[in-house]
């Protein structure tokens, strides 16, 4: 046995992920097993994955041959890493090439012995696809019950799963199966169901697959017309590797329909194109082309030709033994006899096809009263399933929609902190600021100052204090108005703001007057510092309507805590009254105690 690689392989990993894809995302599937295939390296069994999805990518997209030759490639690929359920999915899939090729009886001698192996390592879908391909291999072979039974088995393996579109599927099969039965309208509801799942995917393919079952159900029961606007849609799929594929082309399907339509126009383009794919291995195939060129010249009024038509694959029409050969291409082969006789004027040929047809139609109904017991448990279980689905969807509705909700008040919960932050951060401000100089308010100086106070005592430190009080305030008020007076204080609120250290403390003290807090200062060094704030207040000019205001002055007084060290209440009476020296000395002054100026 090869050593086997690391199973996290990303090549692995995307082959798996192309193989989950298939139903769901042709194209996509296709592109991810091809690139898992150039990154696999030597990694065996990622290579044999890749493989298996490209072959069962060309079941459905390419001739049954070419999936084969794929598909045998990834067996062995899979015996040489001793993947089992690799082993068992390639194996189904090279028997459904088998029966796809029309090899009934070796395809479901293939997949048989496969089964309770596959049923103990596959799980869920992967079981569902080895069950299903059982299915076909019966269906195939007019075993309609044993069809039923291992689709029921199938789907209720793969209900687990069903997002990946497997339920589609088997929405495809359980329509073909009915129709093989003679319960068309039953299968029409399938077909319906299929369809609206395939909207949610991307598998042209399956598409095409269930529009035929709805054309091929529409002329069974007489209302061909009705089927016109889906053989356009199939029509319009591209015949190509990413369209519906080269295997469901199924042309002469589409011209009888078309040919009861009345559209024999239509008809005798689509019975050409069956005819160009050349002989067809399958025996259904090869029945209804017939059919369908004798429906065509019967239609073009040449009843001997169609007779002569019927009459050269009639032999084989007439065996019950022909693997492949569907009771219902039989039963349309006698109806399209019948009257291509009748229109010849063969009264008792036509009369002898007919009780041919109704005898096949007997068989078909004793087929469907054995199948019908399977059809009915499978139909249930697709209603539970469907139900379980619709419950999925609802439930993760309604928690995305909770989730929505919650994220949206979770948006409005962080607004409203950030707004209250803003408030509380406003109302900080309010508390401690004065709003016309933008300086700490008489409140916050009161708060800070004993601090500021206690705190170069204790580290022997001097903190002077200077009171400003602007020089004649009242005329300005009472020349200029009161607006202009505020526009001064605002601006030397500006100037004393910005001439400051950040340890020091500007406050608006009262009207006109303002408190400077200047911690590791003396009173000195603050006489300096004001005296040139002084100068710069003289030096600035303001226009107002009633002229221009210059050289205007302010008075102050200065203390420090080596002056005054019993309080801060002493502190602030010395500087007051040093103030009310100097506008007593005749203003615009800066008055300090050793050097009253
Ligand atoms: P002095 O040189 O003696 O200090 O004279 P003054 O006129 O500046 O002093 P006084 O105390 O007589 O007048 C102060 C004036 O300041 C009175 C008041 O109208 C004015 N004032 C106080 N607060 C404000 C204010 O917020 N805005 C305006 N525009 N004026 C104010
Ligand atoms: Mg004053
Ligand atoms: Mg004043």
């Amino acid at each position: 046995m090869a050593a086997r690689p690391a199973s996290s392989s990303t090549a692995l990993r995307q082959a798996r992920r192309a193989w989950n894809l298939l139903h769901l995302d042709s194209a996509q599937a296709r592109t991810l097993a091809e690139r898992a295939l150039a990154a696999a390296g030597g990694d065996v069994q990622a290579q044999a994955w890749a493989r298996l999805a490209l072959g069962f990518h060309l079941l459905y997209f390419a001739t049954a041959a070419e999936a084969a030759r794929e598909l045998e490639r990834a067996a062995r690929l899979f015996d040489r890493c001793d993947d089992r359920a690799g082993q068992v999915l390639a194996g189904a899939a090279i028997a459904r090439s088998m029966w796809r090729q029309g090899r009934v009886h070796d395809a479901l001698a293939r997949v048989l012995p496969l089964r309770d192996e596959g049923v103990r390592v596959l799980r869920h879908d992967q079981r569902g696809v080895l069950l299903n391909t059982i299915a076909g291999c019966y269906s195939a072979q007019g075993d309609s019950a044993q069809a039923f039974a291992y689709m029921y088995e199938a789907l209720r393996d793969a209900g687990p799963s069903r997002g990946r579109g497997f339920d589609t599927v088997l929405h495809c099969n359980l329509a073909h199966e009915l129709m093989q039965i003679g319960d068309c309208e039953q299968a029409l509801l399938h077909v319906d169901q299929g369809l609206a799942r395939c909207a949610q995917l991307k598998n042209a393919r399956l598409q095409s697959v269930l529009r035929l079952n709805r054309i091929a159900c529409l002329t069974e029961l007489g209302r061909a017309a009705e089927s016109l606007p889906d053989i356009e849609a199939v029509l319009a799929l591209p015949a190509d590797p990413s369209g519906r594929g080269r295997m469901s082309t199924a042309f002469e399907t589409l011209a009888i329909a078309a040919l009861r339509a009345g559209r024999p126009d239509l008809g005798a383009e689509l019975v050409a194109q069956a005819q160009a794919e050349g002989l067809s291995a399958l025996p259904d195939e090869r029945l209804e082309r017939c059919t369908a060129a004798a429906l065509l010249a019967l239609r073009h009024g040449d009843a001997a030709g169609a007779v002569a038509r019927l009459r050269a694959v009639h032999a084989e029409a007439e065996r019950d033994d022909v693997e492949g050969l569907s009771l219902r291409m039989r039963a349309q082969h006698f109806a399209v006899l019948s009257e291509a006789l009748e229109a010849a004027g063969d009264a008792a040929g036509a009369l002898a096809a007919l009780r041919r047809w109704q005898a096949l139609h007997r068989e078909q109904a004793q087929l469907a009263s054995r199948a019908r017991y399977q059809a009915a448990n499978l139909q249930t279980e697709l209603l539970r399933l469907q139900h379980r689905l619709d419950e999925t969807v609802a439930t993760r509705r309604r928690s995305e929609k909770a989730r929505a909700e919650l994220a949206a008040i979770n948006e409005q919960l962080s607004h409203k902190v950030s707004e209250v932050q803003a408030l509380q951060e406003a109302l900080r401000q309010q508390a401690t600021h004065d709003p016309l100089t933008g300086l700490f308010n008489r409140r916050h100086l009161n708060d800070t100052l004993p601090m500021l106070f206690a705190l170069a005592r204790r580290d022997g430190q001097t903190m002077a204090l200077a009171i400003i009080d602007l020089d004649h305030f009242k005329q300005v008020n009472d020349r200029h108005g009161h607006a202009a007076g505020d526009r001064l204080l605002a601006a030397f609120g500006e100037l004393l703001g910005g001439a400051l250290r950040r340890s020091d403390v500007a406050c608006r003290y009262g009207g006109e007057e303002f408190c400077l807090l200047m911690p590791r200062t003396d009173a000195a060094s603050a006489r300096r510092k004001v005296n040139t704030l002084l100068r710069r207040w003289r030096a600035q000019a303001f226009p107002f309507e009633g002229g221009t205001l210059a050289g205007l002055s302010f008075s102050a007084g200065i203390a420090d805590t080596a002056q005054a060290p019993e309080s801060p209440d002493a502190l602030l009476s010395a500087a007051d009254a040093l103030l009310l020296a100097a506008k007593r000395a005749g203003r615009n002054r800066v008055g300090t105690a050793a050097v009253p100026a």
